[in-house]
């Protein structure tokens, strides 16, 4: 039997708070305190269809009207079907580095993006060392030497960025989450409350030694005169503050979580969903949200015995007992234009992107022609 959502991240030190109202079906261990009461109903209505489920499952006949769908249709146009009548307000947004992949900002995380090998010369013990904390203490100079080419600032947000903050916008943004560092979110104008950055940011850097603040400029100066940022008060090394293997996720992240029990619409967008506990927040969204995910390919589906039990969570757009989940795959920006046309309200998606593109490339400009002076302007678009 299935014990817990996978919230157990590779990354130690964390302890993600529980989850409300999603644990798995027959959870029928749980130990049951007063105020659980609501939890327990929901259980015991989980296990009553997970039976039920189960038993169409195993009649194998086409029994398929016993399970109340959703959607009527697993397509885009089932979401957008399903946004008008149930006038989604509480959408969440969660983001891989597939919706910065057009903005030019390689999938860095992934080795044999070439950013790897342009780093051979640091002789990394192996590529991932240089988002290890120990190396990174020890030798800092490859982490600011990929820093540099991957510095926000240099990248436009892409169609998707907008399509999100047109979202907030619209007041139907419950919350977007990102695994992104390049902090192109906050460039499109997200606002600081609706963004959460689970793998941290470029935004701000603390000293490693006496934990004071710099500000992504202060970094940005010195990183891109090949120094290493040196904190002004004791020399120790500043660090951006993005997560590292073996650190803890932003505290942010874990207070935002019961985002997911008022979610009305999941919308996951160029993520392969492969990093925990990332990847296992698409379990916490209640049983009768529709989940979108628009994606190169397809991702998130558990696999195994668990999903053919139809035990643990997980995209089920392929299972015969898929009652919310649509995947769309392709190009980010692509399937966002879609939806939003679809909506109604793709030419004014298209208009803030050259808007705020031609707003962003004016400002580069400028700083073209005062280069020689210290900082740039050019990342605050907003
Ligand atoms: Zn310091």
């Amino acid at each position: 039997m299935s014990s817990r959502k996978p919230d157990e991240s590779p990354i130690p030190g964390q302890n993600a708070p529980e989850p409300e109202s999603d644990s798995d079906p027959p959870a029928g261990t749980s130990g049951n305190s007063p105020d659980e009461e609501e939890e327990d109903e929901a259980n015991i209505d989980r296990l009553r269809r997970f039976f039920k489920e189960k038993l169409t499952f195993f009649k194998s006949t086409n029994d398929e009207e016993e399970i109340v769908k959703v959607l009527d249709d697993f397509s885009i146009d089932g979401i957008v079907k399903y946004m008008k009548e149930n006038d989604c307000k509480n959408i969440i947004t969660m983001a891989g580095a597939g919706i910065s992949t057009s903005a030019g900002i390689p999938d860095f995380r992934s080795p044999g993006t070439g950013l790897y090998n342009n780093l051979a010369k640091y002789d990394l013990p192996h590529p991932q060392a240089i988002f290890e904390l120990d190396f990174f203490k020890r030798n800092p100079k490859p982490f600011f030497e990929l820093a540099k080419e991957l510095y926000p600032g240099t990248f436009k947000p892409t169609i998707c960025h907008y399509f999100i903050k047109s979202l907030e916008e619209q007041g139907v943004l419950l919350r977007h989450y990102t695994q992104n560092i390049d902090t192109l979110e906050r460039i499109a104008g997200l606002s600081e409350d609706k963004v959460i950055e689970a793998h941290g940011t470029f935004h701000t850097g603390h000293c490693l030694k006496c934990n004071a603040k710099y500000t992504k400029e202060w970094m940005k100066v010195r990183i891109f005169r090949d120094e290493i940022p040196e904190c002004e008060k004791c020399q120790g090394i500043v660090k951006p503050d993005i997560v590292f293997f073996g650190e803890a996720l932003p505290s942010k992240f874990h207070k935002a979580l019961n985002d997911f029990g008022n979610c009305d619409l999941l919308i996951i967008l160029g993520s392969s969903l492969a990093v925990q506990p990332f990847a296992s927040l698409i379990d916490r969204v209640k049983d009768d949200v529709p989940r979108l995910l628009i994606n190169r390919e397809k991702a998130g589906q558990r696999s195994g015995v668990m999903s053919m039990l139809g035990m643990d969570g997980g995209l089920e757009f392929d299972s015969k007992n898929n009652r919310r989940d649509v995947c769309w795959l392709g190009d980010c920006d692509e399937g966002c234009l879609l939806l939003a046309d679809k909506l109604g309200w793709g030419d004014e998606l298209r208009l803030r992107v050259a808007t705020e593109h031609k707003k962003i490339d004016a400002e580069a400009k400028k700083d073209e022609t005062n280069r020689g002076g210290a900082s740039s302007a050019s990342n605050e678009v907003s």
